[in-house]
């Protein structure tokens, strides 16, 4: 399946009526790196921290949102035309590109609809759970054939703790493998409820100390290393991931420390480093925001093969990019 061919298929989800209903931005097709085997992602919009090398800025509010890309506009008119909300301008100067007023927008969408060079986007639709198996079915064959099943990514995916559960219970409930991308932030007992009906975590770990986290993402790792013990306890199959950031989390004494903590849990599978890079940039530019870790380069293979060497010397299973 081509690009165009999968914003289609993530276009084409229907409204099968009220009823629960979460907010997604994204559905992945043919995934490989997150939960073993070809998997669908589905990603959750939506999340409770604010890590400063997010690559998805796109996931973070709670609601839908709306992009430009200046690069595909052909400076065609057509959506400042069709606003209702007359939220979007020409820019003052020759040239220069439309400028959408977010205050005002009231994410009618009919900008995006019209603008068929595909530079303006909604970012976030309501679906329910029929309408997501709908979609989810349609790759069960290879499911099977490569021991593969359904990850929820995000944002957050446990910020929707009702959707996701229902979701989840019913992809369990035909046999596919489960996994959720998460960070592990969140009340146990509605933890343990959402965990009820899962295959595979993974997990993060940013930094060990807790001043440093907080700082970072925006809260606490407390409960955060609290919650992946007790998962420990149930024994439920784990991936804990390290996004290793250059001069943020990288430093022998954290590697040293998360190691530690790693070693004490019974139920990982592996130690997943995901080095830091930038493509999530441009994204930040789309959305009107500036990019917070400006200045910080993505680590060489050789930066990253050094500074895990102690890692992978402990005798840890550890993976490289996921
Ligand atoms: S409709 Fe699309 S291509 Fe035309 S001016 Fe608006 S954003 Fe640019
Ligand atoms: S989504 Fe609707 S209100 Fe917002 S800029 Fe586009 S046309 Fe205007």
């Amino acid at each position: 399946m081509n690009w165009r061919e999968k914003v289609l298929d993530f276009d084409n989800i229907g409204d099968r009526g009220e009823g629960l209903k979460g907010l997604i931005f994204d559905v992945q097709k043919f995934a490989i790196h997150d939960g073993g085997g070809i998997r669908t992602n589905v990603f959750l919009k939506g999340c409770p921290l604010q890590c400063l090398w997010c690559s998805n800025p796109e996931s973070l509010a709670y609601k839908p949102e709306i992009t430009f890309v200046t690069n595909n506009c052909i400076g065609c008119g057509k959506c400042l035309e069709v606003c209702p909300a007359g939220a979007i301008h020409q820019g003052e100067t020759a040239g220069e590109d439309i400028i959408i007023d977010r205050e005002r927008c009231t994410l009618c969408g009919q900008c995006a609809k019209h603008c068929y060079a595909g530079a303006i986007n909604i970012i976030g639709r309501y679906v329910s759970v029929p309408d997501l198996m709908q979609i989810i079915e349609r790759d069960r064959k290879f499911y099977e054939q490569s021991g593969g099943g359904v990850t929820f990514s995000g944002g957050e995916p446990t910020a929707q703790p009702e959707f996701l559960k229902a979701a989840l219970a019913e992809i369990q409930k035909r046999g596919i493998h489960t996994a959720i991308e998460t960070s592990s932030l969140l009340p146990w007992d509605v933890y343990a409820s959402i965990l009820e009906h899962v295959d595979l975590v993974l997990t993060d770990i940013k930094h060990m100390d807790d001043a440093e986290h907080k700082r970072l993402t925006g809260v606490s790792n407390q409960l955060i290393l609290d919650n992946i013990r007790k998962i420990s306890r149930l024994g439920i199959p784990v991936k804990i991931r390290l996004p290793l950031i250059p001069g943020i989390n990288d430093s022998d004494s954290n590697l040293e420390a998360t190691a530690e903590f790693v070693e004490q849990l019974s139920n990982v599978q592996s130690l997943d480093i995901l080095p830091y890079h930038r493509l999530g940039e441009m994204k930040y530019r789309q959305l009107d925001i500036s990019y917070p870790l400006k200045g910080v380069e993505s680590p060489t293979v050789e930066h990253v093969e050094e500074r895990i060497r102690a890692l992978r010397e402990r005798g840890l299973n550890i993976s490289v990019g996921g």
